[in-house]
Parts: C-alpha cells; structure tokens; sequence
C-alpha cells in the first residue's frame, strides 16, 4: 500500500466512497499495468485515489483533498 495514495474517504460522496471501497478490494494490489495496455483498468478505475483527487464532484465539500 502506498502512503501517497491514502485518501480520507470520510470526505467522499456515498458514490465516489463506494468506488474507492471497490478498487481497494479489486485493484489496489494489481497497480498501473498500463506498460501492457494503457490506459489500463488501475488509472482509469473511478475509485483510483489519483481520479477521486481530480474529480470534485466525488467530495462532500466540492473541493478535492479538503
Ligand atoms: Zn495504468
């Protein structure tokens, strides 16, 4: 698990905190395999800490890391 992918998911809409929960599940161990098929399903997942950071829309506050 990488420290500068932890994100407060308290802060997350119901929606964007139940992407996030599924790409912990799923994704958070397979990692960027874009050097086999970019974009790969890791950078493009909508619960990918690095999407929710850039999507205001997935924050109660309306601003990203808040
Ligand atoms: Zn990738």
């Amino acid at each position: 698990m990488s420290g500068e992918e932890v994100i407060d998911s308290e802060k997350l809409t119901v929606e964007a905190r139940q992407d996030y929960e599924q790409f912990l599940a799923h994704f958070e161990d397979s990692g960027c395999r874009c050097f086999l098929n970019p974009p790969c399903s890791w950078c493009t997942h909508s619960g990918n800490p690095r999407n929710l950071r850039e999507d205001d829309t997935a924050w109660l506050s309306g601003v990203a890391g808040v």
